[in-house]
């Protein structure tokens, strides 16, 4: 019997106007294991009113920071108590690894932690006075009411880069997870109640982008709007925000290359670029899905990325030793093939994978693939595939490789693997990436600020920058000198 779960909107439990549900279903097992409120406008309404009373006239952005840090390290405590029961829910909802999901449950509380640390610590500046008669300072204060939107490949992780900062700066929240993974939301939703939220501070509306994204953005009461998705959803996302006017942040999809020069150590850049791709089967953001390699050593690259690729252990995604699950929904999977079947139609060559593993019947894997002979101008090394499936790319020289690099619509990240710490900077500084990892990769961490170049978003998020994106400036002139002046010229 899969449970039936409610959405939790100003402090409350509650069913959808509709009274519709739609079934949360485990990838790996194919079954349904929750079932999942449906949400419409009306409910989106609902959210959004009650967060925008928690704003306007609750206690959160009026509390003295120092108090809201109390509370999100109560969360930050909570979420580690509630660890095991968090990771579960989004294994169960996206199928990802129990290794990876505990791993970034883990992680969790060092966002609301570290966020915590800058709640009462930030307040404005004095201005510098070139106006002598003037007093003049600029406070910051929180944006107001945010509507977060998430993919399904990371959710609570998604989550926490926008909640921590939005909550340390006062703001309220309106979630909208992924259709595919709401479960952990709504855990986690228990979780914020339980620490001591205030009622209508965050909340989460479950149900499809079309019914709940959409309105959600549109919605006039929302200030910000925090997403992260794919680049087409995104754009819709900003021009629906533009209505109002809200401020956007948007992280966006990619087509990260992880470039091996001749002179990396073999070993650890074969280690990266499977790191790169074939973790949580290639459904990440910074997934490194373009090998370029330097010419003299493209054969000895390729075949230890094929030799490990071929020992991967695909299975069951709560066993400890299971490498890589299945593709998170159906959807998903048949995509990956598709694009596999235009990689071979496209003219490059199969070097391993490419098929649906026997042994899993109808079950959503993909063997671990990768094409070779692939040129930088195929839809397989220009389009995000989001699956495991690798496009190999030979470059001659250090110019080459940064050409065929930035050759692309997006720019989330890049890897560089480099004995050479000249051509390391050098590389660095040139390619058109938000995040650039040298002799590693898909590293990070609530203090590094994260986003993308080009068609892969805008704004950043962690670190003080991610804070700063739920702030705004008001300056403030305070008159000294107590005389009346002209009033027909600016001051
Ligand atoms: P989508 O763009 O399909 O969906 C993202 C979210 O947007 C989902 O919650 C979705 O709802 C919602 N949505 C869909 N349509 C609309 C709409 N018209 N208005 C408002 N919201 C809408 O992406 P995926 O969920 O498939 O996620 C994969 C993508 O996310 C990849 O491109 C990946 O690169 C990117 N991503 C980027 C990251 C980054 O930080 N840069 C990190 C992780 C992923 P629903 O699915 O419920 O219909």
């Amino acid at each position: 019997m899969s449970e039936a779960l409610r959405m939790f909107i100003g402090g409350e439990w509650r069913t959808t106007a509709s009274g519709k549900t739609f079934p949360s279903i485990d990838p790996f097992t194919g079954k349904s294991w929750a079932e999942v409120p449906a949400a419409g406008a009306e409910d989106v309404d609902s959210a959004v009113s009650a967060a925008r009373e928690a704003f306007d006239d609750g206690p959160w952005p009026r509390m003295p920071g120092v108090q809201r840090s109390a509370v999100m390290r109560r969360l930050a405590r909570l979420i580690e108590e509630n660890a095991e029961d968090l990771a579960l829910a989004e294994v169960r909802d996206n199928g990802k690894l129990m290794r990876e999901m505990a791993g970034q449950v883990a992680g969790l509380p060092g966002f609301y932690d570290y966020f915590a640390g800058a709640a009462d610590k930030f307040a404005g500046e004095i201005v510098s006075q070139s106006k002598p008669n003037y007093f003049v300072y600029q406070m910051l204060e929180p944006v107001g009411v945010v509507g977060a939107i998430t993919a399904w490949n990371s959710p609570l992780m998604l989550m926490s880069y926008k909640l921590a900062p939005a909550l340390a700066a006062g703001c309220t929240f309106v979630l909208k997870p992924s259709e595919h993974t709401s479960v952990s939301a709504l855990r986690f939703a228990e979780v914020a109640a339980e620490a001591g939220l205030p009622d209508g501070v965050f909340n989460v509306v479950t149900g499809d982008g079309p019914s709940v994204g959409e309105p959600l953005v549109s919605h006039p009461g929302v200030d910000k709007v925090a997403f992260t998705g794919s680049t087409a959803t995104g754009i819709r996302v900003a021009e629906n925000a533009a209505g109002h006017l809200a401020k956007v942040s948007l992280e966006l999809g990619g087509k990260s290359p992880n470039i091996v020069f001749a002179d990396a150590d073999p070993e650890a850049a074969a280690n990266g670029v499977v790191a790169g791709i074939f973790a949580a089967c290639g459904q990440t953001c910074v997934a490194g899905s373009r090998l370029l390699v330097q010419r003299e050593v493209h054969d000895e690259i390729v075949d230890r990325v094929v030799a490990r690729a071929k020992r991967i252990k695909m299975g069951d995604p709560m066993e400890a030793e299971t490498e890589m699950g299945p593709l998170a929904f159906r959807a998903q999977m048949e995509k990956v093939m598709r694009y596999v079947a235009i990689g071979g139609e496209e003219g490059a060559e199969l070097a391993t994978g490419g098929r649906r593993p026997e042994r899993f019947g109808d079950g959503l894997f993909v063997e671990p693939t990768v094409f070779v002979g692939v040129n930088n101008s195929m839809r397989i090394a220009r389009e995000e595939i989001f699956g495991p499936v690798l496009s190999v790319i030979p470059f001659d020289d250090e110019e080459d490789a940064l050409a065929i690099a930035n050759d692309s619509p997006h720019g989330l990240a890049a890897g560089v693997w480099t004995r050479d710490v000249q051509r390391a900077h050098r590389m660095v500084h040139r390619l058109q990436a938000g995040t650039v990892w040298v002799n590693s990769y898909r590293v990070l961490n609530y203090d590094v600020p994260f986003g993308g170049h080009k068609m892969s978003g805008y704004g950043r998020e962690n670190g003080l920058e991610g804070l700063a994106g739920y702030l705004h400036t008001k300056s403030v002139w305070i008159e000294l000198s107590g005389e009346t002046r002209d009033p027909f010229k600016l001051g």
